[in-house]
């Protein structure tokens, strides 16, 4: 028998999760790169590659009992077989069963062996999603195996699917992680979250959640799993949240550490700037633009996120968040994601801030030749404040001595973005301030998580003398009401805008739309100016038509969604959206926000081609019923998730692997308590839980 002491000095097992993934039995170099390719490098990358969904494969559903939409296991005999070759191959199989229904499996790819195995007679077990076809139910591709005899295997238990990438299939994968899972550790060794922690939050065991959700047993819950609340799932969503919660604490802490420009002064420039403003800040303004100017006086560096409904007036704050770092001596960098709320934030600062002297100089995409070259120039020479697109971020574009970044509608850069032109440096080792501008009002559980990162500061109160704009959905089918109200409306001297929108297709596509409509407005219009903006113009056509519009010479703006943020017409009191019913909430109520941005009452029409679905229908009942922000925000993620609500979705920044930001909201909370006392407690074990979620992506950005 060991003696005690010589169990005591033994070296600690090495950490089996860090073994390479080619270490396992079976698994060779190129299985080896396959697995690279998922980012699945190390042996605990396997154990945290969750499964995407379940497979239910262990009873049998009667064809009269499927439902289009929902995967099910069915055994049938092959009752027909027919190989067609309309339009491209196919072979379709029509099954029957007890229930004395068929159905069809259709196969577009197949190799001929197998379609001469498949002859009437034959009995076959296949699993796949039932669909509506022109002939009743059908399988599109179906997986299927034949069955002999009496006997039929089905599987014990769910079978996970993987995320997996082409040539490796779910059996192979699975094998892989069954091996890993071999060397997962007691929870001693593989909990990196205190067991204090665990205690007083009820986390229960990291062990036994993975082997759950990898392995779910025979008699596990399917309703549970399949909509990720079964308390496996949710202990793993917890420590995913937490993993998130810590990297972005991380990610804050590292430009923490950094230093930032003092930008105070006496506040001469602000003075002046107010003094010249036609109107006075809001109560809101005022809070939020002292809790920049409060940040800005900070040698380190702001991150400040400032939250305000359309309309809410955060132009305002950004330039005097601007005028402090000018009246320091330092540049400014205004970023907005498209050329048209650029421009606007143009020419806003230069009638600003050119009386005050204050150079303010352009910077776009579009910008080519000499017009780029002295512009870049001017920005190196240190031109005070520099507006532009994403154009500021690229190569070659030096500024002087950047102090201040201020990035307008957030959501639409992702986190890479707005580092990308924190990191246009500076002299030494100072970083500019950071002001992220959103007209998305951000859920209060979401700012808490996905910006974690950003101290944010809301502006909950719109200037005075706005009223409600009233809001219907109508059909289509009434159009010809509706430009009979854009009629009426401009007999009374009002304006109107015409949006369409057509989503995803070209700029082009969208600009045809909008022609299309442009001809059918001036033919019902008759005697009544109308313009056309989109995106395919340029900037000085676009800027013209907005000019006449602002000066009242056009009595409706036919638009693409170009108009979205930021175009200010007060007296514009009328909105029609066409296929609004194809727009997500947040960009309605952009769109709804450029109007009823005076005193005048303001209508929204949203025209909507039907039949409606009961998503779309949703969507217009909100829009009906309010115009808070806030609620329609918090509306939108109840109905689409945080992803799309945060448009990151393309970025892949809250691509979770199991957690789900709307269904696991109510897990936030305690996720902040734990990830604080982690970092102040355990950063060990803080870096050791990134190192494990995010793995490979981690290591990658911190290279
Ligand atoms: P957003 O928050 O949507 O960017 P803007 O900054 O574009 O809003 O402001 C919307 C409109 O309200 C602009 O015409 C702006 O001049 C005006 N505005 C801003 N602040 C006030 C205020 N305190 N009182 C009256 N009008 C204001
Ligand atoms: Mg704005």
């Amino acid at each position: 028998m060991p003696s005690r002491s010589a169990t005591a000095v033994a070296p600690p097992p090495a950490d089996p999760g860090l073994l390479p993934v080619g270490s396992l039995p079976g698994v060779g170099p190129a299985l080896a790169a396959t697995l690279g390719r998922l980012g699945l490098e190390r042996v605990q990358d396997l154990w945290f590659h969750l499964p995407l969904r379940y497979e239910d494969k262990t009873r049998l559903t009667a064809i009269a009992d499927l439902h289009p939409g929902e995967r099910a296991q069915v055994l049938g005999t092959v009752e027909a077989v027919e190989r067609g070759f309309r339009y491209r191959p196919q072979l379709k199989v029509a099954i029957g069963d007890d229930s004395r229904q068929t159905l069809l499996l259709r196969f577009f790819h197949f190799h001929r062996a197998q379609a001469e195995q498949l002859k009437p007679g034959l009995k076959l077990l296949c699993y796949g999603e039932a669909r509506h076809g022109a002939h009743g139910l059908e399988m599109v591709h179906p997986q299927y195996q034949r069955v002999e005899g009496e006997a039929v295997a089905m599987d014990e238990r769910l079978s996970p699917i993987y995320p997996t990438t082409e040539g490796l299939g779910q059996k192979r994968l699975a094998g892989v992680i069954d091996k890993a899972l071999a060397l997962l550790p007691p929870d001693a060794a593989l909990e990196l979250i205190p067991p204090a922690l665990c205690a007083a939050h009820g986390l229960t065991s990291l062990r036994e959640a993975l082997l759950y959700v990898h392995r779910p047993p025979p008699d596990a819950p399917l309703a549970d799993l399949v909509n990720g609340r079964h308390p496996a799932q949710q202990r793993l969503a917890f420590e995913e949240l937490l993993t998130q919660h810590l990297s972005l604490k991380r990610m804050r802490a590292a430009v923490r550490r950094r230093r930032a420009p003092l930008l105070e002064g006496p506040g001469a420039l602000r003075a002046k700037f107010l003094a010249e403003l036609p109107f006075r800040l809001t109560g809101a303004q005022q809070r939020v633009a002292s809790e920049v100017l409060d940040d800005l006086a900070q040698s380190r560096p702001m991150l400040r996120l400032a939250q305000g409904d359309v309309g809410s007036g955060k132009t305002a704050v950004a330039a005097l968040a601007a005028l402090a770092a000018v009246e320091a001596g330092w540049q400014v960098a205004l970023m907005a994601p498209t050329e048209l709320l650029a421009e606007q934030h143009l020419r806003n600062f230069r009638h600003w801030l050119e009386p005050l002297d204050i150079a303010v100089e352009w910077l776009a995409g579009k910008q080519q030749g000499k017009a780029r070259a002295s512009a870049l120039k001017r920005v190196a020479e240190g031109a005070a404040v520099v507006v532009g697109t994403h154009a500021l971020m690229q190569e070659g574009v030096a500024f002087a001595r950047l102090g201040l970044v201020i990035v307008d509608e957030q959501h639409r850069f992702g986190v890479q973005q707005r580092l990308a032109l924190r990191d246009k440096g500076l002299e030494g080792d100072l970083v500019p301030h950071q002001l992220v501008l959103t007209a998305t009002p951000i859920p209060r559980t979401l700012a808490m998580s996905a910006y974690a990162d950003l101290d944010v500061s809301t502006i909950d109160e719109l200037p005075p003398g706005r009223t409600p704009v009233q809001t219907v959905a109508v059909s289509n089918a009434r159009r010809a009401e509706v430009i009979e109200r854009i009629h009426a409306a401009c007999a009374e001297g009002r304006q109107a805008y015409w949006v369409c929108t057509l989503i995803e297709e070209s700029e082009q596509l969208r600009a045809q739309a909008a022609e299309v409509a442009y001809a059918e407005l001036s033919a019902a219009l008759e005697g009544r100016r109308v313009g056309l903006i989109h995106g395919r113009m340029k900037p000085k056509e676009k800027q013209a038509v907005m000019d006449a519009f602002k000066a009242g010479e056009l009595a409706v703006l036919v638009a693409t969604t170009v108009i979205e943020v930021g175009v200010d017409v007060p007296n514009a009191s009328l909105m029609v959206i066409e296929n609004s019913e194809r727009l997500g909430l947040a960009q309605l109520h952009q769109l709804r926000g450029r109007v009823g941005r005076g005193a005048i009452a303001s209508n929204c029409v949203l025209l909507y081609q039907p039949p409606l679905g009961s998503l779309a229908r949703e969507r217009l009942n909100v829009m009906r019923e309010t115009c808070d922000g806030f609620r329609i925000a918090e509306k939108d993620m109840e109905l689409r998730g945080p992803g799309e609500v945060l448009g990151t979705r393309q970025t892949g920044q809250l691509a979770f692997r199991i957690a789900d930001l709307a269904r696991d909201a109510h897990l936030l909370p305690a996720v902040q308590q734990v990830g604080q006392t982690m970092l102040k407690q355990q950063p060990r074990a803080a870096e050791r839980l990134i190192e494990r979620w995010i793995g490979a992506a981690a290591r990658y950005a911190h290279a």
